[in-house]
């Protein structure tokens, strides 16, 4: 890249754009901010983001900053266990004004997601009728439905490698999914396996194994598959925890970072996504179908540039860019 060019998420994405420079100008800078949590580097971003200037949102964001800074060691365990609930509480309600108020993406996505995880929900309840039988069909999409609101309190509460795993587990169904979709056989036999044979032929390693010797894509890509893992759910040295603002340091729960927003909503609604293009093609009633095929569609070209393949890259061109600002 040239150094009189902007990245490309200055261009698509000009608010986003500033809230990520800010996140990773804020926490690497040298001086007086070096050591400080990038809570101060998304006041930053508050300031100079456009879509971060609502008064509702700041007034969340400092309610949530002035309980932070009362944690301290000295406090006692109990008072200290409140005061996190109450930081986590309103991590929460900034994350859901954020998400709310950021550009076009995020808040596009997030409704997309409430569409379709309310309507899998109805079916997982026979919502629409029931159709008798043993309902493991209804109760593969329950979990999904579960998974996919458990992970969304995640991000909400700023956990986003835990939300990462649960959206992992959630693209290991779309993969089921996928499969039963193609070949009525194969759902049956998985209703009626044992716990050995489960293992052995639908664990996900062996789900993917089949969907690539019969040709089939898998809903989750080897890559993006690959990077859950790493992120969210084995242990890797060198992994940084929590990891979403350049810094190269952890951070830990109940402090918002918007790149670990925008990544982990991006990764739910495609994983979620894929999993209702697949279930619907295993539904019976076509308007159903249609709907879920639909909404799944419209959650999917909902979904922004801040991926897991891609946020770090993206985070690098930023932090690239400032660099060649302030020596010029
Ligand atoms: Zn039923």
């Amino acid at each position: 890249m040239q150094d009189d060019e902007p990245p490309k998420v200055c261009s698509d994405e000009p608010g986003l754009a500033a809230c990520y420079a800010a996140a990773a100008r804020g926490v690497a800078a040298s001086g007086d901010r070096a050591d400080q949590a990038p809570l101060l580097s998304l006041r930053t971003a508050w300031n100079s983001a456009p879509m971060a200037s609502s008064s509702s949102l700041s007034r969340a964001f400092g309610k949530m900053a002035r309980a932070l800074s009362c944690l301290s060691p000295a406090t006692s365990s109990s008072a200290s266990s409140r005061l996190s609930q109450k930081s986590l509480h309103q991590c929460s309600e900034f994350t859901d004004e954020f998400s709310e108020f950021s550009g076009e993406k995020l808040p596009s996505t997030v409704d997309n997601l409430g569409t379709l995880l309310s309507i899998l929900f109805r079916i997982s309840c026979c919502s629409w009728g029931c159709h008798g039988g043993d309902h493991q069909f209804e109760w593969l999409v329950g979990r999904v439905t579960n998974q996919a609101m458990a992970a969304t309190n995640l991000i909400r509460s700023a956990f986003y490698d835990e939300s990462l795993m649960l959206t992992r587990g959630i693209g290991e169904i779309a993969d089921l999914f996928r499969l039963f979709s193609s070949s009525k056989d194969e759902f049956e036999e998985w209703r009626r396996s044992t716990k050995k044979q489960r293992l052995n032929k639908y664990g996900p390693a062996p789900v993917r194994k089949k969907l690539e010797q019969c040709g089939a894509n898998f809903s989750i890509g080897e890559s993006r598959y690959q990077k859950l893992c790493e992120v969210g759910t084995h242990p890797i040295p060198g992994q940084i925890p929590g990891h979403y603002s350049g810094a190269g340091r952890p951070v830990l729960g109940g402090i918002p970072q918007p790149v670990g927003i925008y990544v982990c909503y991006t990764e739910l609604g495609y994983a979620v996504a894929s999993c209702g293009i697949f279930l619907s093609g295993m539904l019976h009633d076509q308007e159903r179908k249609q709907q879920i095929f639909d909404c799944s569609s419209q959650l999917r070209t909902s979904l922004g540039m801040f991926s897991i393949l891609t946020y770090e890259d993206l985070l690098n061109e930023v932090i690239e860019k400032n660099r060649n600002d302030e020596n010029a």
